[in-house]
């Protein structure tokens, strides 16, 4: 059933002009718990469950991390994502059960593709035992079908495309922005774009994407709206182009894609369709099968209690 026609829907059909871009909806994050750190969870939230295919971001600091906090993360699996890592200070080294060792630094991206099974760790490293400081976004997306049941892969770029609009500087991490497109691997039709911004900046957007902007640093206005860290704002789709202003400096990731629309079951580390999947992922990291290998980590592995729906 449809709602009444009025005369003005009528005449801006009839006239063939663009419906006007979808209203800016701002979504605060939730504050979660990852290690020792707190994080604003801007992804996944009850009203906003996926941006195109991104399932889920965390946006931890900017802190001081105290010297009696560790700021690793030990030995932990994952199933049917890809880890996206972005540093905007701070270093880490990651570590794989593909045997991967890598420092990732700001600027630099990290992309784990999970597949059926893998398993990393994320290392404090000197500098960053030095400096304490950390800054950074913690991005998953949801793997299609074609490719969740598949092997695991790392890859690692230390130098990313840019492209400047404006006043804003945008880098993309994953996918095509511009003219700019990033040799990282993509499963589905998605892009991530860093953005470095000190004034008005007008970007280039695709019609069929659905996008979300997190502020990292400063305050990003849209469409009228004051974005800052914490908030998600969903853009929609059907937008050409995104006019943002800022009154001093600021970062911004934003995200976009063609709606993912297989369902997305997410517990714990995993990224799944049901929960018989998820149970058979979390009995086998558990149990120690091979489908996880070992990870070389000086930290200690993670385990956590099965899922709630499994009863003992
Ligand atoms: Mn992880």
């Amino acid at each position: 059933m449809s709602g009444p026609l009025t005369t003005a829907d009528v005449e801006a059909v009839a006239a063939g002009s663009a419906p006007s871009p979808p209203e800016v909806e701002i979504t605060d994050s939730r504050e979660a718990q990852v290690g020792a750190l707190r994080v604003r969870r801007a992804l996944p939230r009850r009203e906003r469950r996926t941006v195109g295919a991104w399932c889920f971001l965390d946006h931890m600091g900017p802190v001081e991390v105290p010297p009696s906090v560790e700021i690793g993360i030990g030995p932990h699996p994952h199933i049917g994502l890809q880890t996206v890592t972005w540093l905007l200070d701070g270093e880490f080294l990651h570590h794989d059960s593909l045997g991967s060792e890598q420092v990732i630094r700001p600027g630099q991206l990290n992309l784990m593709t999970a597949g059926r099974g893998v398993a990393h760790a994320e290392e404090s490293t000197e500098r960053s035992r030095e400096t304490r400081r950390l800054h950074g976004v913690q991005l998953w997306v949801a793997q299609p079908a074609s490719t969740r049941d598949g092997a695991a892969a790392f890859e690692h770029h230390a130098e990313l495309p840019r492209a400047e609009f404006g006043a804003a500087t945008a880098t993309v991490l994953v996918g095509a922005f511009g003219s700019a497109s990033s040799p990282a691997r993509r499963d589905t039709d998605h892009a991530g774009v860093d953005l470095d911004i000190h004034g008005p900046a007008t970007l280039p957007l695709r019609r069929d994407y659905e996008y979300a902007l997190v502020v990292t640093s400063g305050a990003i206005s849209v469409d009228g709206r004051s974005v800052e860290p914490g908030h998600l704002a969903y853009l929609g789709r059907g937008r050409d182009e995104l006019q943002l202003s800022c009154s001093a400096p600021a970062r911004a990731l934003l995200l976009g894609g063609t709606p993912f629309e297989e369902p997305v079951l997410m517990w714990w580390n995993y990224v799944a369709r049901t929960r018989d999947e998820i149970t058979a992922a979390h009995r086998d990291w558990t149990e120690r099968t091979d489908r996880f290998a070992t990870v070389r980590s000086s930290l200690q592995r993670i385990d956590v209690p099965p899922p709630p729906w499994v009863t003992p």
